[in-house]
């Protein structure tokens, strides 16, 4: 059978940029194919199950000829595969998009294209240039910069000038000097307003504002590479003002999250969208335990218990798949009352319909065992490292309990020679824990003789920070032991 091909636009670099149909090719793709620009982020959504085939053209290095791309998509097509093309921006502007096509065209295999948003739009968008202002011009001009080997530019910069728009140059690094002067010699004004953002959309976004006289040379004195983007025009005049991504509170830190993958969501992009530069690096993965003999019989036996205290979102989750392993539903729990340690872990019992009778005021295990109103017997089917303050608390106060180990939770990273070089260069500065077996997993992957004592663990709360002291990582606290409380501290960096 006929496979196909979807050309799809991965955007300038923030993965937020995807595209919804864009996301969805990804997912359901059988082969991707992928160029250099396409961010980490958007290559984690390729199935575990795809063929993942890197074509990455770095700048005057062309791993993979053009003809040989074309050739891949072909064979992978013909071959019966739901093929995904992706490429960096939108694919048909300065992308050769056309070019994939008309191979495929010619033997009829189906293809589909999925625009995406460009860098020539979003990279000055990001950088607090809108390239087209009423006051300004009335037109907006793409121009490559790319210069083939030993050939002059081929642009007509006379045309170019005689417009009076706003001018994006793409892949005009190199020949940024040409272009400058072309433009001066073709009379443009040497006190335009210019610019040149480089990594836009990124957290590594720089932009060096600059007048068409002077932007070549500055962008040498900043030593900015590729990709970047050179605008001129009296638009580039409002980057300062409008420049709302350079401003964003985080810009410009790293950190590193160390919650298991499955977890990362949101705590990584909450960083991301205060500009923070996110290292996902899950130090932890938890497996349910299977078969759990004790959790069969507790959940036969679930008339005995007054209260269930879950003390985590993938505890709930684990519990009531075994429940539903066993044909039954939430229905199960009928009588019991329902306690959850924080507000994540409500969130998790609110999918099955369920609300927690109890959450304590602090969202640790002790407040747990200190506060939950229970006379009669509680069920905690919790990981089989959980804390032993909340047990301790329930023994203190007389009230009877089953402790139920249902997962375990694993270090993940035995080790991790560029977390540690990172940490010994000073290039960490914040590392995230979520949990006391997060800090475990983080000394495990770095090492207990690093220089811990280099960044800042930022701890959801004091029984995570207790676990990060004892390694020597100096810590700052979530007033509130959830996720938003970690992103609230995070702001106050
Ligand atoms: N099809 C792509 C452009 C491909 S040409 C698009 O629509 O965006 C590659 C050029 O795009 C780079 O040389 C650079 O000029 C520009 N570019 C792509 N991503 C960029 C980024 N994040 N920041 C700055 N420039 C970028």
């Amino acid at each position: 059978m006929m496979g196909r091909v979807t050309l799809v636009g991965a955007g300038p670099g923030d993965p937020g940029l995807l595209t919804q149909k864009g996301k969805k090719a990804i997912e359901t793709a059988q082969v991707v194919v992928y160029d250099r620009l396409v961010s980490p982020e958007i290559l984690a959504l390729i199935p575990p199950t795809a063929k993942a085939i890197d074509v990455g053209k770095q700048a005057n290095r062309h791993p993979v000829p053009q003809e040989e791309i074309n050739q891949i998509l072909l064979r992978e097509a013909l071959g019966g595969a739901n093929v995904v093309r992706l490429k960096g921006g939108d694919p048909f502007l300065f992308g050769r998009g056309g070019e994939e096509l008309e191979l495929l065209a010619q033997h009829h295999v189906p293809f589909q294209v999925v625009p995406g948003v460009t860098s020539a739009l979003a990279v000055p968008a990001y950088g607090g240039i809108p390239v087209t202002h009423r006051d300004c011009c009335s037109s907006l001009h793409i121009v490559t910069g790319h210069q083939r080997a030993g050939k002059e530019l081929d642009i007509d910069f006379a045309a170019l000038v005689a417009t009076k728009g706003t001018l994006v140059f793409l892949m005009g690094v190199a020949a940024l000097p040409q272009i400058c002067e072309g433009l001066l010699n073709a009379g443009m004004d040497p006190h335009t307003p210019a610019a040149i953002v480089e990594r836009g959309t990124t957290p590594a976004q720089r932009r060096v504002s600059a007048t068409l006289a002077t932007l070549a040379q500055a962008a040498q004195e900043h030593q900015v590479v590729s990709p970047a983007i050179s605008i001129v025009g009296g638009v580039c005049a409002l980057a300062d003002q409008f420049d709302w991504f350079d401003a964003l509170p985080l810009k410009g830190r790293t950190f590193v999250v160390t919650r298991p993958a499955a977890r990362q969501g949101t705590l990584a992009q909450g960083l991301r969208e205060l500009g923070a530069n996110v290292w996902e690096f899950p130090c932890i993965h938890t497996t349910p335990i299977s078969p759990c003999e004790a959790l069969t019989a507790a959940l036969e036996g679930l008339g005995n218990y007054q209260w269930v205290a879950f003390t985590s979102p993938v505890g709930v989750q684990v519990f009531f798949d075994a429940l539903n392993a066993q044909g039954r539903d939430s229905r199960a729990l009928g009588g019991v009352k329902l306690a959850a340690i924080g507000p994540g872990t409500a969130a998790a019992l609110r999918k099955y319909g369920l609300t927690a009778d109890y959450v304590p005021e602090v969202y640790n295990a002790q407040a747990l065992g200190q506060g939950i109103p229970a006379t009669g017997k509680v069920l905690l089917p919790r990981a089989a490292e959980g804390s032993p303050l909340l047990s301790q608390a329930l023994t203190e106060r007389g009230i009877p309990y089953e402790d139920v180990a249902i997962y375990t939770t694993q270090y993940h990273n035995p080790r991790s020679p560029q977390l540690r070089q990172a940490l010994e260069n000073g290039d960490l500065s914040y590392v995230t824990f979520t949990s006391a077996s997060t800090v475990k997993g983080f000394v495990a992957s770095v090492g207990a003789d690093a220089p811990l004592g280099n960044i800042t663990g930022l701890c959801i709360g004091h029984q995570t920070a207790q676990e990060a002291q004892r390694y020597g990582i100096p810590v700052r606290i979530a007033q509130e032991a959830t996720i938003s409380g970690l992103l609230r501290l995070a702001q106050t960096l």
